[in-house]
């Protein structure tokens, strides 16, 4: 279900079901057809407000994910959802790039910053909901410093009011003494956090963002949080550059995302400023008002609430196939060493060996120093499979006395383990081939 509330990513969503439509389940994609969706999917994400140096490279890196998956169990639309989803959680950073991950109980001191009208003084009552419900903060105290904006610290004196929340009216002057006060303020009544307006100017300029250094100096905030406008589209991006430079952002609050801006900025900010975004807000009422997390996000994006578990479920049947496939083809004794250094790549994501056999009941018994010695080994074949060309790993038996002497001062090991990489190889080829006959065979089941 699509939350309406996002409207700003509902122009993204139709033109990609769309695209999910137009593939059909079909199995392969014609070369014609891979260029079309490549245009396809460029288009969507640069109509989204996408930056152009993001969506060339992402559509790529989209059709190279669908290609590779030779599964054939899945479909060509269920391969392109499952690739758009990675691949667009991975550039919005991940858990990185979100809400998730943070010690938001210890932030005492929040700095809101900002563009003037981007949302910062109608946000803060909601941020306060936020840390009153997720860190149990009952004590916190508003202020603010925008002395630029005609009316703007009464305005947040309204909204403090409508909300149940303490509001301390600063004094105008010398900011030293103002921001002291401020914090004289927040000790003395041991308030649990402080959230601290600023002004914000039309566009950025060097005077608010000297004004802005000032006050981080004095105030040193636990979190500074820049509040943008996403109805400004790609513009926001340069914007939020120019925050980043001048001082230390902690990461952004989007704001409008109920607007008909077209949610480009969501999806690339954290690639272009590393930063990133904690909040969105959806509208004035307080409750308007959630934590980002890109998985969710991305979700939503692709015309599927919960399209984490579907992407999950299309993974497991993708990857269930591949070893199955994998299995036959090392049972069959008909493997190359290109199979062998994927093998070795797929074990490194559990970390060493020794850390594997810890897991498995029955090996934690193995001496460490031989564990160390397995691993060491399987390390510097590694090195080797990666010095030998894509022909010599398919086809080892082309590999001559002075081809062994270049991959040996390739990788810069010594040619005895080459040779030994190589008859090891041969010998775990003819052993398999007895366990794919035998009824050991079913060992692997
Ligand atoms: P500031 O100058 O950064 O403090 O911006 P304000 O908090 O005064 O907000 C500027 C305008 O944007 C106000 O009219 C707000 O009501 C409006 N606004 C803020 N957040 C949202 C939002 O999430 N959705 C919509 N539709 N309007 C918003
Ligand atoms: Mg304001």
């Amino acid at each position: 279900m699509l939350d309406n509330k996002f409207s700003m990513f509902s122009f993204f969503t139709n033109k990609v079901l769309d695209i999910f439509q137009s593939l059909g389940k079909s199995k392969t994609l014609s070369e014609q057809e891979k260029n079309e969706l490549s245009e396809k999917i460029q288009d969507t994400l640069l109509l989204a407000d996408v930056p152009m140096e993001i969506t060339k490279t992402l559509a790529t890196e989209i059709i190279e994910d669908v290609e590779k998956n030779t599964a054939t169990k899945v479909t060509l639309d269920e391969k392109l959802k499952s690739a758009m989803y990675h691949k667009i959680v991975d550039l919005m950073g991940n858990e990185a790039g979100g809400a998730t991950n943070v010690d938001w109980k210890n932030k005492k001191k929040i700095l809101m910053v900002g563009l003037q009208g981007a949302g910062k003084t109608t946000t803060i009552p909601k941020l306060a909901k936020f840390f009153k419900e997720e860190c149990r903060k009952t004590k916190i105290l508003a202020t603010s410093l925008d002395f630029v904006r005609p009316a703007a610290v009464e305005q947040l004196q309204i909204v403090c009011e409508k909300h149940n929340l303490d509001f301390f009216p600063p004094s105008y002057g010398n900011l030293e003494q103002t921001i002291e006060q401020v914090l004289e303020k927040f000790r003395t009544e041991k308030y649990e956090m402080i959230i601290l307006d600023t002004p914000g100017r039309l566009h950025i300029d060097s005077a608010m963002m000297e004004n802005l250094r000032q006050i981080e100096t004095l105030f040193e905030p636990d979190m500074t949080l820049l509040t943008i406008d996403s109805m400004i589209g790609q513009e926001s991006l340069k914007v939020a550059q120019a925050f980043c430079q001048a001082i230390t952002v902690s990461g952004a609050i989007l704001t409008k995302a109920d607007s008909d801006a077209k949610g480009g900025v969501a999806l690339s900010l954290f690639k272009s400023v590393q930063k990133p975004v904690y909040f969105v807000t959806t509208g004035e009422k307080v409750q308007d008002f959630e934590k980002f997390i890109p998985s969710r996000v991305v979700g939503r994006l692709l015309g599927s609430g919960d399209i984490a578990s579907l992407v999950e479920k299309i993974d497991k049947v993708v990857s269930a196939e591949q070893k199955e496939n994998s299995k036959e083809k090392l049972l069959s004794g008909n493997f190359s060493l290109q199979d062998f250094l994927e093998q070795m790549e797929m074990m490194s994501n559990f970390g060493s060996i020794q850390k594997l056999m810890s897991y498995i009941p029955g090996f934690s018994g193995i001496p460490k120093a031989e564990l160390e010695k397995a691993e060491l080994e399987l390390k510097k074949f590694r090195a080797a499979i990666l010095s030998m060309t894509q022909k010599e790993r398919e086809n080892p038996a082309i590999i001559n006395p002075s081809r062994k002497k270049r991959i040996a001062d390739g990788s810069g090991l010594n040619i005895k383990i080459i040779e030994e990489l190589l008859n090891k190889f041969e010998e775990s080829k003819r052993f398999a081939k007895l366990l794919g006959r035998g009824s050991m065979k079913d060992m692997f089941r």
